[in-house]
């Protein structure tokens, strides 16, 4: 019932001619006819983005978005904006920004709502570390970054928005979760959120993210309550994310 979703996050990463050539690699490899593809691309690709995705059923978004409409905001980007360039998406709370720029629980709260209310769907990230892992409070930390979103948003966000899981220890250092790792963390998210609302959290796309490649996606999109992913390096490599997104089924 929940149909497959694999985004590519480019991150900081791409020529103007690298970029084309992801681009075209894209076009002619994924097929959309049953499952949902986007490109999170930095803002200055996005007008290629869309000049090279537009009418192809691949979605593209923007990486992060300030709340405000416009203003004295040296150095952000505004929803408005990312509209205006045909995003669909917008990334919220990935784990680079919670840890390198400082965005905390209720910065994501802010940004979902601001997302929900441009009409951009979000994709809240959310994970823990290595340590939180050993100190066996994976559930305990992934909860409570969803739940400060749940509270500003409520239940009817909730059915707008894309969750990605995505363990911080996995992310670009090729150690991905088993996918029994995973599906344990995806399954108990679900019911955890079940307890709010049993409906929306049948319906809920929730993505993995970590290390995910050609070679590992099929098994850990079989996992029944893991419905896509959310793909770093190998996204920058035409054969790894056309191989993602045609295993996703
Ligand atoms: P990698 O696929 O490079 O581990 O990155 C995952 C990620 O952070 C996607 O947002």
């Amino acid at each position: 019932m929940r149909t497959p979703f694999i985004a590519a996050n480019w991150k900081m990463n791409g020529t103007r001619s690298e970029v084309a050539a992801l681009l075209d690699g894209f076009k002619s490899g994924i097929s959309t006819e049953s499952r949902q593809v986007a490109v999170f691309a930095p803002f200055v690709f996005l007008p290629a983005v869309q000049d090279a995705l537009q009418g192809t059923g691949i979605a593209w978004g923007g990486q992060n978005a300030h709340t405000a409409d416009s203003g004295a905001y040296t150095g952000e980007t505004s929803l408005a904006m990312l509209k205006e360039f045909g995003c669909q998406y917008v990334l919220v709370g990935h784990s680079e920004r919670r840890t390198l720029f400082g965005e905390t629980d209720y910065i994501v709260a802010d940004k979902v709502e601001a997302a929900l209310a441009a009409g951009v769907t979000p994709v809240l990230c959310i994970g823990e570390t290595l340590q939180e892992r050993e100190q066996g409070i994976t559930g305990e930390v992934c909860r409570r970054q969803l739940s400060t979103v749940l509270d500003q948003v409520g239940v009817e966000g909730f059915r707008k928005l894309v969750v990605a899981y995505e363990p911080v220890w996995a992310i670009g250092t090729g150690k991905t979760a088993s996918p029994e790792q995973a599906q344990e963390t995806h399954a108990e998210l679900r019911a955890y959120l079940a307890e709010t609302d049993a409906d929306m959290a049948a319906q809920l796309q929730i993505l993995y993210g970590g290390s995910m490649k050609a070679a590992n996606a099929a098994e850990l999109m079989a996992q029944p309550d893991i419905d896509g992913g959310l793909v770093g390096g190998a996204s920058l490599k035409v054969d790894e994310f056309t191989g993602i997104c045609n295993a996703a089924a």
